[in-house]
């Protein structure tokens, strides 16, 4: 009988089936196998680690200058882009993103990789001016050791090389978890760092359950920073555990993002951000922007509005073109999402739009749901306040500012915020009273890496991107160099 050939997966700078449990990556539009792995195990994390160590400490890669780690990175970036659609496919199948997102994620990566080159390029040390003559001091930045990476499966390829390029640029190696559901774009990328020529041990890509795999790694006594996008409570147990190891975390996490469109917005164009901001990847994106806040005076027409672009959003096989919106991630994930839903009709919430799978026989295989949009809830339901990953938007009226932020700020989370208004000025103070990390002013859901991004209250913690991105993968060593010739002078 013909076996399934077992991915291998990239253990220690070697290519082998992991040593831990069977693991699946299955293709959410109609649930057919993409690969069959073995997962790590903790045997392999052992492994991984020391070799990660070892590499990290060697002669070779610390004297490393940073244009020669920047070199490695600008390899990967031009091999992204020459294997753009391989990546783009791969990641589909993997995830359920239509191909155009698949492909913006991948021209995301390279550009990661391209900007962390640059930035380990230019990176300076301080030379403070000492408050006292006789020593001048300096101060410089130095790797961390190993680096814990554990990543989500809504935006793999992305997310994973938002924490390897700047960590491997600082100096470091890597062992990068990547979800259970979509082990594969991980995998790819290890095969482009190899061909970049990374040297052996930097980085492992270590498939697996998060609380087995991910946790090893995380209380490794030799992994000595966590960079984390995932859920508020993952990440609240990983920080417990990294607080007792007295290191450092990155935390990306879950978010709730309100969208405010103010009374004298450009109203086309904002119901088509607010469709963007929430349908796009099926809600499932921590930014997604779930809770609407629409000003009372206009409230009735741009709900009107909305519902009709969300009837017209074409929901379907994500490799086809013009697709808008594809299958949700599993069918557990889609019994989530229809749970909440059932949750606020309970409650007394009307269902404007959506509410259901797609009746299409074509997509009964998948795991599909369609946009979805309910009024009639007040901020403090569950529907208006937990975050639901998908296709699922809250609509509430405002009547005037303080009413409004009172309730836009009423929430765990503030990843990030939504502003459609005529007035910038108006625009710029509402932005400035918002619990949030990002804000976005007549636009939504666009990304630059030159711009720092995280989460305020339970969003998250550090910056990731932007210049300063690398710093979250050094620490600053302070030299001070005696300058008189008897320095101390204290037992003359
Ligand atoms: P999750 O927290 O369940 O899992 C994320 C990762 O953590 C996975 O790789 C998982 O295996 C691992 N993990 C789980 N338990 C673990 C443990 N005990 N120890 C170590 N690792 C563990 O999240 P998810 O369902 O995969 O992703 C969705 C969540 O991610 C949402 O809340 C979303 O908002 C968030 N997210 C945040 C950002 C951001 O930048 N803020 C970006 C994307 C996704």
């Amino acid at each position: 009988m013909h076996k399934p050939r077992i991915q291998p997966i990239f253990i220690a700078g070697e290519w082998r089936t992991g040593r831990g449990a069977p693991l699946i990556s299955q293709f959410p539009a109609d649930g057919s196998v993409n690969a069959e792995l073995r997962a790590a195990s903790v045997e392999d994390v052992e492994e991984a680690v020391v070799m990660a160590d070892a590499a990290q400490r060697s002669a070779a890669w610390r004297a490393t200058l940073p244009h020669q780690r920047a070199a490695i990175l600008a390899r990967v970036s031009d091999l992204l882009l020459s294997r753009a659609e391989e990546l783009a496919a791969l990641q589909t199948r993997d995830n359920g993103k239509p191909l155009a997102e698949t492909r913006a994620l991948v021209a995301s990566a390279a550009g990661t990789a391209r900007y962390f080159a640059a930035a380990c390029e230019t990176l300076e040390g301080e030379l403070p001016t000492p408050r006292n003559g006789d020593f001048m001091t300096f101060s410089q930045y130095e790797p961390l050791g190993v680096v814990g990476a554990i990543t989500p499966w809504n935006s793999p390829i992305a997310s994973e090389m938002q924490k390897i390029a700047p960590a491997i640029a600082a100096g470091n190696a890597v062992l990068l978890k990547p979800a259970e559901a979509t082990p594969l774009a991980a995998l790819k990328l290890a095969e482009l760092f190899q061909e970049a020529g990374l040297p052996q041990g930097l980085l492992s890509v270590l498939p697996g359950r998060g609380s087995v795999i991910g946790e090893a790694i995380v209380r490794h006594p030799l992994v000595r920073k966590i960079s984390f996008t995932g859920g508020t409570t993952t990440g609240r147990h990983l920080a417990h555990i990294a607080a007792d190891k007295l290191i450092g975390t990155s935390l990306e996490l879950g978010g709730k993002s309100p969208t405010i469109i103010c009374a004298d917005a450009n109203l086309e164009q904002a119901v088509k951000g607010v469709a963007y901001g929430i349908f796009s990847s099926g809600g499932q994106a921590c930014i997604a922007g779930s809770r609407l806040f629409v000003h009372r005076s206009i409230y009735q027409s741009v709900l009107k509005q909305l519902c009709q672009v969300a009837r017209q959003l074409r929901v379907g096989h994500p490799e086809k073109p013009g697709i808008h919106v594809g299958p949700l991630i599993n069918e557990r994930h889609r019994e989530q999402v229809a749970s909440y839903v059932e949750r606020a009709r309970a409650e007394g919430g009307r269902v404007l739009v959506g509410g259901c799978p797609p009746e299409d026989s074509a997509l009964a295989d998948g795991s599909y749901y369609l946009p979805t949009v309910i009024e009639g809830l007040p901020n403090h339901s569950v529907v208006c306040q937990e975050e639901i990953f998908g296709p699922v938007l809250v609509a509430q009226p405002f009547d005037d500012e303080a009413s409004l932020l009172a309730q836009a700020n009423d929430s765990v989370y503030g990843l990030a915020a939504g502003i459609w208004s005529a007035d910038y000025r108006a625009a710029l103070k509402l932005a400035e009273q918002l619990e949030v990390g990002t804000v976005w002013i007549n636009t939504y859901k666009k990304f630059s890496i030159s711009t720092p991004f995280g989460g305020y209250k339970e969003s998250g913690l550090g910056r990731e991107k932007g210049r300063r991105g690398i710093l979250a993968y050094m620490q600053q060593k302070s030299i001070y160099l005696g300058l008189d010739p008897n320095p101390i002078g204290w037992c003359d």
